[in-house]
């Protein structure tokens, strides 16, 4: 396969700037270029768009993005070793890729980027599902970006992409497939990384519906969602006795059993519940 750019290959540059993985930081490198073109397609035609992305290390996926035509790549790096590798890439696609030196946790980026948006990352896996459900939980809907194409253990992967009745399935995939079309999109084993994770990987793509699939008071549902799986063995009336005190007659009312669990309720019920809670305060 044709070389994606005329930078040098990935392990050269990790030797030229001495970026020995770090694991506090979450770094597994992904090295492969046609790989991180790959991952970068699973977002989309990115045509037109700005792209963020979080934790860009010595730039694979920057790469990819920038090289799959990316408006503009606004990449957030808390580890300033990564900065003069990434620097070679912005003056190899010139005007194309800023970088900030920070912790994505600490900074909102997204305000500094023109519609349409995507966020594209190989997370680092200590902060990516805060990061997700910051994302998924925005004061408005629709949010500023269009989609999000993740790299998460596979684990969490499947937490988000979960249907009712099966063991991932929790508040990550109520958040996410409310208001969102969620699925995996593809899979990698820990040799895909250098050094290799413990643990194997996949890629999540979600796309933001203009509207949420349910009518619902985000609210009131994150309060009805985050009770029922916070005690999910226990049956509902239970868990969601702190949420109204007459929460049998809102299952009731909704057609959810009191003694259902919340692990086969599916999102619309959810909402339902939701609606019937938020009506009666
Ligand atoms: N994107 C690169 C790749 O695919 O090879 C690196 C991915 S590595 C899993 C995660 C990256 O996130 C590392 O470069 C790490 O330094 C960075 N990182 C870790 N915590 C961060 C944070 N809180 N904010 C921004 N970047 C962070």
């Amino acid at each position: 396969m044709a070389a994606i750019d005329t930078l040098p290959p990935l392990r050269d540059v990790i030797a030229t700037h001495d970026l020995s993985a770090r694991k506090a930081l979450g770094q597994n490198f992904l090295l492969d270029l046609n790989l991180t073109a790959k991952i970068a397609r699973q977002a989309g035609d990115l045509t037109g768009m700005d792209v963020l992305e979080i934790g860009p290390g010595p730039g694979g996926l920057t790469r990819g993005l920038l090289a799959e035509g990316a408006r503009k790549v606004l990449a957030v790096e808390k580890d300033a070793r990564c900065l003069s590798a990434l620097a070679e890439i912005a003056a190899a696609y010139p005007g194309r890729l800023e970088v900030i030196e920070g912790d994505a946790l600490a900074i909102n980026p997204l305000d500094s980027l023109t519609p349409p948006i995507a966020i594209c990352a190989n997370l680092p896996y200590n902060v990516g599902t805060e990061l997700l459900v910051r994302w998924l939980t925005p004061p408005t809907w629709p949010p500023v970006w269009d989609t999000l194409t993740l790299m998460f253990q596979k684990e969490v992967a499947e937490r988000i992409v979960a249907q009712p009745g099966a063991k991932a399935y929790g508040r990550l995939a109520v958040l996410a497939q409310w208001r969102c079309t969620a699925q995996i999109v593809l899979h990698l084993p820990p040799e895909a990384f250098t050094p290799p994770p413990k643990v194997s990987s996949a890629v999540v793509h979600l796309r933001a519906l203009p509207t949420p699939k349910y009518d619902a008071d985000p609210k009131v549902l994150e309060r009805v969602v985050a009770a029922g799986f916070n005690q999910r063995r226990k049956m509902l009336r239970a868990s969601l006795k702190s949420v109204a005190p007459n929460i049998e007659d809102h299952l009731t009312a909704v057609g959810i059993a009191p003694t259902e669990r919340a692990e086969r309720v599916s999102v619309e019920a959810f909402c339902a519940l939701a609606r019937s809670v938020a009506s009666a305060t």
